[in-house]
């Protein structure tokens, strides 16, 4: 397989304004139309060649914006830009042959494989539905990339139920690479194994971004994976982007409330070294029914009266460093928002 090597830094991806809804049907007690709002005006650009990660708990919305960004579930409003093209306006074959260079990379290496298809089928069933290759092609390109992911090519004929987790998560990997794309979307993808395998499988996704240059929006809720393997970071709560930043930057000056307690729960190797965990009070809120003004105001242990009230801006406080708190852990007094 020739492996392209690609420019780093450009933006290969542009989500502006991204919103998924679930509902919109009326409740019992009110004609008024509820929605889900799973991700709600979400944007951001996606360079060629880096890793992007996004954390935040679970039922933040951020595996929804992974789908959505892919058009794996249709987007509620927004615009998607890749390579140039409007992703939101195309469709049947056009959709397709920019898929192929959209890729994902699911949770479960268990439940993302049809057990009834053999290894061989799995990875080149891509390759059959977007190339015109003959057959001895198609084997050929499988081989080569069962290699590079690191699976004995004499397991072509066998069926996904004779894996280990870490094996399976290596053949999930092999079909989304197959193709070659610019962009993959790593959905939680060491989060079911364990983790000795995770190194392995994250090890083996920084080798194949190195040879070939594609750039992956890495999701995860575990801040440590996300550190191991982000060039840059993009924080979710309820929904929304609460601060994003380079991943130097972030561990060490991050922003906002909800960061600062993320980063506080992370455990220190040091054992004489101290750090105060802050713990979040309550469950995340209902997407359904959201909280006003600044959505984690229900949570925070910095709020002011104006939190509830009004919605505070998503400021750039230098190095694209952008956080949206009115009252973020800025160090410049005089950069607080007011
Ligand atoms: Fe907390 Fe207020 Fe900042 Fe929201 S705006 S994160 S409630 S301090």
């Amino acid at each position: 397989m020739e492996l392209e090597k690609k420019t780093l830094g450009e933006p290969i991806l542009k989500v502006v304004h991204l919103k998924k809804w679930f509902g919109g049907k009326s409740s019992l007690f009110s004609s008024k139309k509820e929605y889900i709002k799973a991700v709600d005006d979400v944007s951001f650009e996606l360079n060629a060649g880096e890793t992007l990660g996004v954390v935040g708990e679970s039922g933040c919305g951020k595996s929804t914006m992974g789908r959505s960004v892919l058009r794996l579930i249709e987007p509620t409003a927004g615009e998607i830009t890749f390579e140039g093209k409007d992703l939101m306006k195309l469709g049947g074959k056009e959709l397709r042959k920019v898929r192929s260079k959209m890729q994902i990379i699911f949770q479960d290496p268990y439940a993302s494989l049809n057990p009834r298809m053999t290894i061989g089928e799995v990875i080149a069933e891509p390759l059959e539905i977007q190339l015109h290759l003959s057959k001895e092609e198609i084997r050929n390109q499988v081989l080569k990339t069962m290699e590079t992911v690191g699976l004995n090519t004499k397991y072509y004929n066998r069926y996904p139920h004779e894996f280990s987790g870490g094996q399976r998560q290596r053949i999930g990997i092999a079909r989304a690479i197959v193709l070659q794309p610019d962009i993959i979307v790593c959905d939680e993808p060491v989060s079911a194994l364990d983790v000795s395998i995770q190194a392995q499988v994250i090890n083996l996704l920084r080798e194949l971004q190195k040879k070939m240059g594609m750039a992956y929006l890495f999701i995860s809720h575990d801040l440590s994976v996300i550190k191991h393997i982000s060039d840059r970071i993009i924080v979710m709560y309820l929904g929304h982007i609460v601060e994003t930043a380079t991943k130097e930057d972030l561990y060490s000056r991050p922003l906002h409330p909800y960061t600062t307690a993320l980063l506080s729960a992370i455990p220190i190797p040091d054992r004489k070294a101290k750090r105060e965990k802050i713990i979040l009070e309550g469950d995340l809120p209902s997407p359904a029914d959201p909280p006003s003004g600044c959505v984690f105001h229900t949570r925070c242990y910095r709020a002011q009266p104006i939190c509830s009230e009004k919605k505070p801006e998503f400021k750039d406080y230098g190095n694209g460093h952008c956080c949206a708190c009115h009252f973020c852990n800025c160090e410049n007094e005089e950069e607080k928002a007011e």
